[in-house]
């Protein structure tokens, strides 16, 4: 180790920057974060520097550094890009008595500075001693992504109720509230939260020696892994079971925590199904028993996903639940056309129809749905094309009406099938999609890149 990592107090203490471009520029951003005194030393100050400056946030000498400015400075950057300017400030700053960095120049440089995860009072400094800034940068990606954006707010709060948390046996059980406060399910938004959190969770600890269950309604997006939310990721990474929808991708399942017990409650449109009530059954049972139950539901939840069984079951056992809500998978599937669900002067509204229901095929305003201009994402849809196609001719729909079908949205095995309402079936069933699909009742793939990769999908698929 080269450099020793040190978390240097640069409270009401001079630091200076010489230099007022890009690399000056990055610096002050980080430096901006400090209660440093800064100083600029600049012949031409970028704009920010000026407007930093005008606020009071930093001091502006617009000329280059010369011999005594940097007396009494801490920190000193030479950030001039400018390799024979930057070794004569150095030198200056040396000579008075500063610790010098030159920006890109890891030789001549005292010290470095770390790429920093800020959550204030929590800092993760990563350095890899100039050897390797992507992976300092991934590791950062990494962090800032586990890390929440309020753990520093959670942390200063956490600091003052330091004392009554002795309320509790010293050892394990200290422990497991400060677990459940920093890396629980919900992370505070303000400070009031932080403290009620506080206050929630330490009567919790003392009152009840079990932990009670609870059950997450969790989105899982339309397959794609990174379309998941920050939120599911922190829930599948808390969850003691998940039960999880067949439609879930086993990329998404993988982020579950190792020791969680996996339950998959598979369902298909009028194919073999885990009847509601079981799965019902399942979520309280396993939440009365004390865990963590993330239910698991492909695209959002609160759409095709009979949310609100899952719901009233949890309130009828006086079971806590909260909904995490995910991408649907006609958000996916729109993106893929390159296409908006509305837009001026076409359509100012768009409906979610679902192929099929309970009963069996769907009905609908098929009279409305058969206007020109109409715009509507049906889920379920597959089977029910003939009947969808029969409907709408029957109520007047143009033949030429567009007709787009997405198999797999987001996924690495996503297919398009563009068509017409004339054409979907045979097209459909002659295209033999075994994997879930979304319809498109009124839009295309855009024109162009989109017209070209359509004529591909038609070969493929047919
Ligand atoms: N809650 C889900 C929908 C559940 S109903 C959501 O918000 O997306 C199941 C239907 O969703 C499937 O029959 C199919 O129509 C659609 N679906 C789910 N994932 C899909 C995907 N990746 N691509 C296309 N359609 C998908």
């Amino acid at each position: 180790m080269k450099h020793f990592p040190i978390f240097l107090n640069v409270q009401s203490r001079r630091v200076i920057v010489s230099g007022g471009g890009d690399a000056a520029l990055a610096k002050l951003r980080l430096l901006l974060k400090t209660e440093a005194k800064l100083t600029v030393f600049a012949h031409d100050p970028a704009p920010e520097i000026l407007k930093w400056a005008t606020e009071g946030r930093l001091t502006l000498t617009p000329r280059a550094l010369e011999v005594g400015d940097a007396v009494c400075a801490k920190l000193f950057y030479a950030a001039n890009e400018d390799a024979a300017e930057d070794a004569r400030v150095a030198k200056i700053a040396t000579a008075e008595g500063a610790l010098v960095n030159i920006v890109d120049n890891l030789q001549d440089s005292q010290f470095i500075t770390p790429a920093i995860v800020d959550r204030d009072p929590v800092t993760v400094a990563i350095g890899t001693e100039g050897a390797a800034p992507v992976l300092a940068r991934a590791i950062k990606a990494d962090l800032e992504e586990k890390l929440s954006p309020t753990l520093g707010l959670m942390a200063r709060v956490g600091k003052e109720f330091r004392k009554q948390v002795e309320a509790l046996p010293f050892g394990r059980k200290r422990r497991e509230f400060w677990t459940e406060y920093f890396f629980g399910a919900t992370a505070p938004e303000t400070e009031e939260d932080a403290q009620a959190s506080l206050e929630t969770l330490l009567e919790k600890h003392l009152t009840a020696p079990k932990n009670d269950g609870h059950v997450d309604l969790v989105g899982a997006g339309p397959g794609d892994p990174e379309l998941l939310t920050l939120k599911a990721r922190k829930a599948l990474d808390a969850a003691d079971v998940v039960i999880y929808d067949r439609l879930v991708a086993p990329e998404i399942l993988e982020l579950a925590r190792r020791e969680a017990l996996m339950i998959e409650a598979g369902k298909t449109g009028f194919g073999p199904a885990t009847p509601q009530d079981v799965i019902n059954e399942l979520i309280v049972s396993h939440a009365r028993g004390g865990a963590h139950v993330v239910r698991l539901k492909s695209g959002d939840p609160t759409v095709f996903g009979r949310l609100d069984e899952e719901i009233e079951a949890c309130e009828a056992a006086h079971i806590s639940w909260r909904i995490v809500p995910g991408i649907t998978s006609a958000s996916a599937a729109v993106a893929a056309l390159g296409q908006s669900f509305t837009k001026r002067g076409r359509n100012s509204g768009m409906r979610f129809l679902t192929g099929h229901d309970t009963k069996g095929f769907a009905d609908h305003d098929w009279k409305t749905l058969a206007q020109p201009g109409e715009v509507a994402a049906i889920y379920m849809g597959k089977k029910s094309a003939r009947f969808i196609q029969g409907r709408l001719m029957m109520h007047g729909a143009d033949p030429a009406t567009p007709v787009t079908v997405i198999e797999n949205a987001s996924r690495p095995t996503q297919q398009i099938l563009a068509t017409t309402l004339a054409d979907l079936e045979p097209a459909l069933t002659n295209a033999d999609l075994n994997g879930p699909a979304l319809t498109f009742l009124g839009l295309a793939p855009r024109a162009a890149l989109a017209a070209a990769e359509q004529f591909e999908t038609k070969e493929a698929v047919s």
